[in-house]
């Protein structure tokens, strides 16, 4: 199993509104990575604009990072 996680978000509204649930869990590294991508790009384009989002990779999880920029 492979995982898309999310740090950083404890103060991010617009995240919470959004109303998404982490952990997800995928069968496949591709997958997983191809859905971490997909989230963090909609992400970086639509939302708050306080926080940058980027990919970390640590064994089967693929993580999500939120950091402030502002
Ligand atoms: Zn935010």
């Amino acid at each position: 199993m492979f995982e898309v996680i999310i740090e950083g978000v404890e103060d991010c509204n617009c995240f919470k509104k959004r109303g998404k649930k982490f952990p997800q869990t995928f069968e496949s590294s591709y997958g997983a990575k191809t859905k971490a991508q997909e989230l963090i790009d909609s992400m970086n384009d639509t939302f708050c604009g306080v926080h940058h989002f980027s990919l970390k990779i640590e064994d089967n999880k693929f993580i999500i990072l939120a950091k402030r920029v502002v």
